[in-house]
């Protein structure tokens, strides 16, 4: 089925939920307050009533019985200087171009608008949106979201991201959509060719538990990678169906295995409505020192929106790679730059070891020569999917043209790529050099993993000129000796709440779950 045809056979309501499944009555009031979707291909996904997709998409009598939660708790309304766009923090906006999606969750932050007949998004508000970025040259970085932006047809998604692509002064676009996971079928070839033409664009996507990776969002992602478009994933966690080690574990090793960055991991927000969601905020930060990160690929940030509209806060706790010497199917391979015969053994070789994910350490985007035979090189990764690309850009002054052919390429193979940066004392230990070398890699669809730092209050210093003031992309994880290091944003916590410190300074309270 196309998909059109799939949101149009999508049960809607309760009564067409019952001839699938026994439902609580109940259940009826819930949408006339919040609006219910699920698609025939995600309805297929659920195996037992209550299981994970089942929570996330079937509506439950709590969702009106929660007294403590806001409509609007990031209060985006505040931070609207025209309808439909936020600009919260200095250099981006978020923009949202539609107001449905391929399934209503039953945790949205935008619970409050999604799906609401009422609240439509027309194309006179979009457009003005679009004018206020072009009349602010000091926003580079656009976030495009919703609702879903994937749920409008594709010439009325050409028809908004045309002109953003002509602002000069915009850098960056990013789609930020549910579709690879919910509505996989969206992603039709149609859709990528019309998204490669506005490189770099960046897709972030959300799968929040690995029974969502079947064939066919396989398929959908692994048509938007070979698009060149980089893919990453934010993730919400939510109690009873990802809240535990074994889960995130799987999650994270799946997203590697489709060519996803896990981004951000979300503290629930206050939404009202969605209490019974809600995790412990020490629950999602044990969880996370369990995880098995590894140092060749990337990992998220753990974070809590702020309530009432700081930005998103990271809570990561200090943690360590694991240990990786059984392989567990990842092989790394340490190349000083690419040339056909020794890359051609060194994948042969790791998937003779039986590799699922192979991570390539890069000292240099340098091809060997660039003519017709290194189109081989480029042929040959594509065979050996799913492989990242790490490599070492220090300073923004390698960020050269050759570097740009270079990674533009790679990209469109279908690589992820990412970057280590050494932190050296004189030649980059500057924020400021910082800043344009990874806003700069951005640009060239290369993400920052990893910034390598000898004394820990050095790299501390890079992360918090970051944190905020450039997108969360820009911002790599700091790694002293073994550890990977967070800069601590908590300056309270107790068993009612946690006080949380945003880049400006500003303290914004967190209720701890335990308390509700
Ligand atoms: C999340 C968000 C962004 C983007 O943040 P990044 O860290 O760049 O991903 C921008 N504006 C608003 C209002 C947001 O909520
Ligand atoms: S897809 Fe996103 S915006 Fe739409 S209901 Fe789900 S969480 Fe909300």
């Amino acid at each position: 089925m196309d998909w059109g045809t799939l949101l149009r056979e999508s049960v809607a309501n309760i009564r067409q939920l019952s001839l699938h499944y026994p439902v609580e009555k109940d259940a009826a009031k819930v949408t006339r307050k919040y609006p219910m979707r699920i698609n025939p291909y995600y309805l297929s996904l659920i195996k037992e009533r209550g299981d994970a997709i089942w929570k996330q998409s079937v509506p439950d009598i709590r969702e009106l019985e929660d007294e403590e939660g806001v409509p609007d708790p990031l209060h985006e309304e505040n931070d609207s200087p025209v309808a439909g766009l936020v600009h919260r923090y200095p250099d981006r906006v978020l923009l949202l171009v539609s107001d449905r999606c391929a399934m209503y969750c039953r945790f949205c932050t935008r619970k409050r608008s999604v799906g609401d007949p009422f609240k439509r998004i027309k194309k006179e508000q979009v457009l003005k949106g679009i004018e206020y970025i072009r009349e602010h040259a000091e926003i580079r970085d656009i976030l495009i979201s919703g609702g879903d932006p994937l749920l409008l047809k594709d010439e009325e998604l050409a028809f908004f991201l045309e002109p953003l692509k002509e602002i000069k002064h915009v850098e960056v676009l990013r789609i930020g959509t549910r579709v690879p996971c919910a509505l996989p079928q969206r992603i039709t070839d149609g859709l990528v060719s019309l998204l490669r033409r506005y490189h770099p664009l960046y897709i972030n996507t959300h799968f929040n538990h690995p029974v969502e990776f079947t064939e066919e969002s396989r398929k959908a992602c692994s048509k938007i990678a070979d698009a060149g478009i980089p893919l990453g994933d934010q993730t919400v966690l939510l109690k009873g169906l990802n809240d535990s080690v074994d889960v995130m574990n799987a999650l994270i090793r799946g997203l590697w295995s489709m060519r996803m960055t896990p981004y951000y991991i979300y503290q629930a927000d206050l939404t009202k409505g969605t209490k019974h969601f809600r995790t412990d905020v020490e629950v999602g930060i044990e969880i996370f020192k369990s995880l098995k990160f590894h140092p060749s690929l990337p990992m998220p940030h753990f974070v809590i929106d702020a309530p009432g509209g700081g930005g998103k806060i990271p809570i990561t706790p200090e943690c360590g790679f694991y240990d990786v010497i059984n392989g567990d199917g990842i092989e790394a391979l340490n190349l000083d730059y690419l040339e056909y015969n020794v890359l051609k053994s060194g994948l042969e070789d790791a998937r003779d070891k039986g590799a699922a994910i192979i991570a390539i350490e890069l000292g240099s985007f340098k091809i060997e020569r660039e003519d017709k035979e290194d189109k081989r090189v480029y042929e040959l990764l594509t065979q050996y999917h799913p492989i990242y690309i790490n490599t070492h850009l220090n300073h923004p002054d390698e960020l050269t043209e050759d570097v740009k052919r270079v990674s533009s390429m790679l990209s469109d193979a279908g690589v992820p790529l990412g970057d280590r940066i050494d932190l050296i004392e004189g030649v980059n230990d500057d924020p400021k050099v910082i800043k344009e070398l990874v806003l700069g890699l951005l640009k060239f669809r290369v993400k920052p993993y990893y910034l390598h730092a000898d004394r820990e209050e050095d790299g501390l210093a890079i992360i918090n000129s970051l944190r905020g003031f450039t997108t969360g992309m820009a911002v790599p994880h700091l790694v002293v000796g073994d550890r990977i290091i967070c800069p601590n944003y908590i300056e309270e916590k107790t068993d009612e709440k946690i006080v949380l410190r945003n880049y400006q300074g500003r303290t914004f309270e967190y209720p701890n779950a335990l308390s509700l």
